[in-house]
């Protein structure tokens, strides 16, 4: 067991790439932590820091306490499960398992009774004496995940284990590592782009964004309480409705949030009209998800937009209606993009390029201009850009150009400033 900290770590990659800008994080003793983010997003940089496979370009790793920066990956006590668990073609099952033990000239019969007790917990002890070229995909990371466990490292990590594996065996893999290694207690931290495998195996989450850090968080806390208008659309199964409002007080009565065509009501009483009306006269960003829209009656009074029905989508389970109400959908808020302008990409500004300026002094800066929607939904052909997405139960209430009122439920929308903060930050 171990415990890892990461202190303002930060990773620049040759031609000025910043993957990795200034990230502090905390893995608790036995505690499962899952990196989750986009593809790019610095998720496998972070990884290979921590075992020791790429340096630390500024501050600082603890490993159980130890200053770990220029610790040699051997010294770390750490195994590694890849997406492709590479194994010794030549060695049957029990070999590759027992590797790791025999190098270290581990007694025979001690390997003999730790690798047939984990070949049953991983369900490939009627394969043992196969060689891997035999064994299906799933049967292959399982082996893998025991060659890297067998010795029972201080600290478990996984870069997309199961991403090349089809989705039933996903699933049953998925299962099986949670009980796994929280059997052993071994302090885990574990890479994915998929929410799913997030949220059910994560004591906590990280997510990151282009190198920046999120929000951290059990799965509960980040689905229900996001910290920016990033991570609520990116733990979103539907696409999340994210739409600009101006904040008006109107003769301090309350609290209006101004769509054009749309306006919606908070009252003093709701916990966060306070901080709304901070940005009195200025822009927010309005999250919705998709289930916090309900169709109700034409003479509805309360909080309510209105529309007519595009189109609607079965999804088996459900049916989501896409409403336009000419409210354009804002794209989600990023932090700048760090590729050095070399690459056609600006360095950004605020703390993000800190250290990208401080390497590169003098360095022209110039702000982003893509005003493309480029959230973690990009590129869905059926979202315009003013569709409201209501989710229906199994019998949708309406029909295509029906004329739609939508309930809002205010208590369930996310109010986040123009660069995608919440305007009521969680406690964590
Ligand atoms: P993720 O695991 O989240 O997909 P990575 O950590 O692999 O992301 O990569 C983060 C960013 O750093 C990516 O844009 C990637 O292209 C870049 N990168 C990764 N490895 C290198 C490298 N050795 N040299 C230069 N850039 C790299």
């Amino acid at each position: 067991m171990s415990s890892v900290v990461l202190d303002k770590v930060t990773k620049v990659y040759p031609g000025d790439y910043l993957a990795v800008d200034q990230l502090s994080l905390k893995a608790g003793d036995g505690e499962f932590l899952v990196l989750l983010g986009p593809s790019g997003c610095g998720k496998s940089t972070l990884l290979r820091m921590i075992a020791g496979l790429e340096e630390i370009t500024e501050g600082d790793l603890w490993l159980d306490g130890q200053l770990a920066n220029h610790l040699a990956p051997r010294d770390r006590d750490v195994a590694m499960v890849f997406q492709n668990g590479a194994l010794y073609p030549h060695r049957t099952v029990r070999g590759n398992i027992a590797f790791p033990l025999e190098i270290a000239k581990s007694d025979p019969a001690m390997v003999r009774e730790r690798v047939t007790e984990l070949s049953k917990a991983l369900h490939i002890d009627e394969t043992l004496e196969r060689r891997p070229g035999t064994l299906s995909g799933g049967q292959r990371q399982r082996v893998a995940m025991g060659r890297a466990i067998v010795r029972q490292p201080k600290l478990f990590l996984m870069d997309e284990p199961l991403s090349n594996l089809d989705a039933g065996m996903r699933t049953e893999l998925r299962m099986e590592i949670s009980a796994l290694v929280r059997s052993l207690g071994v302090t885990t931290i574990y890479v994915t782009h998929d929410q799913v495998e997030a949220l059910t195996l994560a004591d906590r989450i990280a997510i990151l964004n282009r190198g920046v850090l999120q929000d951290v968080g059990t799965p509960a806390q980040i689905y229900n309480d996001p910290a920016t208008a990033f991570v609520a659309a990116f733990l979103n199964s539907q696409q999340l409705n994210l739409l600009a409002a101006t904040v008006r007080t109107p003769q301090n009565q309350y609290v209006l949030l101004d769509f054009g065509p749309h306006r919606l009501t908070i009252p003093w009483s709701d916990p966060r009209a306070y901080a709304i009306s901070q940005h009195t006269g200025g822009q927010v960003l309005v999250g919705i998800r998709p289930d916090g829209l309900v169709p109700v009656p034409e003479n509805f009074e309360g909080p309510s937009f209105f529309g007519r029905v595009r189109t609607l989508e079965y999804h088996g389970h459900e049916w989501l209606a896409y409403v336009e109400c000419g409210v354009p959908s804002a794209p989600v808020p990023e932090p700048p993009d760090r590729r050095a302008p070399a690459n056609g990409h600006s360095n950004g500004s605020g703390g993000l390029g800190g250290l990208v300026r401080r390497l590169f002094p003098g360095r022209e800066e110039q702000q982003h201009q893509d005003q493309e929607h480029v959230g973690p939904h990009a590129g869905s052909g059926i979202h315009r850009r003013s569709d409201i997405i209501v989710r229906l139960g199994g019998r949708p209430a309406w029909r295509p150009n029906d004329a739609a009122r939508v309930g809002v439920d205010i208590s369930r929308i996310m109010i986040f400033t123009e660069s995608g903060a919440r305007i009521d930050p969680p406690r964590r």
